[in-house]
């Protein structure tokens, strides 16, 4: 789990996330099943914590580390995305 501050921390993990190619499966909004490079999914969790935090959550060892996976930063990219439309939607 980690807290998303900048998208500085992403950086990386989004190159990563392209050069694989992961899918991102869509579960509910803030839930997505992203591919991991030997072929299982991995569940993420994106949501605003009560202070206003992004805290996004990823099944991996490394995100248990608190590292910033690619897995979170793919989900990421689609919550933003749908995050955005909603926004709109309520306009
Ligand atoms: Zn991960």
């Amino acid at each position: 789990m980690f807290i998303l501050k900048s998208k500085e921390q992403l950086e990386k993990a989004i190159t990563k996330a392209k050069k694989i190619r992961t899918k991102v499966r869509f579960l509910s909004f803030g839930n997505y099943a992203v591919k991991g490079t030997s072929g299982n999914f991995y569940t993420v969790r994106c949501e605003r914590t009560a202070t206003g935090e992004r805290k996004v959550e990823c099944e991996c060892r490394g995100a248990e580390k608190g590292l910033v996976c690619y897995h979170a930063a793919a989900a990421l990219s689609l919550h933003v995305g749908l995050a955005k439309q909603r926004q709109t939607a309520i306009v």
